[in-house]
């Protein structure tokens, strides 16, 4: 699997973004955000009354089922997003010859395991590497 950088998406409202786009995405570990959210948490930071309600409840705790609904394929999109991430990262790893074993102890996981997890969607055919 090969991720390219276009074709991302913030991983907290679903807009597309990255290069190429209007929108700037920023990120780690797989999570992307774009400047909007960014924007509207450092707003949500700096006002007394949004970090009460915050505190108090999950946001998605008010929503409607429609509105559960309609996010539910966001929440996919982000999901598969941040597994791609992983299979990237994996495959940046692998490139620089880093063996399945160290993958696999990273991960908690047996060598075989790990490239039972990564290496066949990568069409890394090195198990014994
Ligand atoms: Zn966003």
């Amino acid at each position: 699997m090969t991720v390219t950088r276009e074709g991302r998406i913030c991983s907290f409202c679903g807009e597309p973004g990255g290069p190429g786009t209007d929108l700037p995405l920023v990120g780690g570990l797989g999570a992307q955000v774009c400047a909007r959210c960014v924007d509207d948490f450092h707003e949500m930071l700096h006002d007394e009354d949004l970090m009460a309600a915050a505190r108090s409840a999950f946001p998605w705790e008010s929503m409607t089922d429609a509105e559960l609904l309609a996010t539910l394929p966001m929440i996919m999109a982000s999901a598969e997003q941040n597994t791609a991430f992983a299979h990237e990262w994996v495959d940046l790893l692998r490139t620089r010859q880093v063996s399945w074993a160290e993958i696999g102890r990273a991960l908690g996981v047996s060598r075989q395991a790990a490239w039972e997890r990564f290496a066949r969607k990568s069409g890394d055919k090195g198990a014994t590497a």
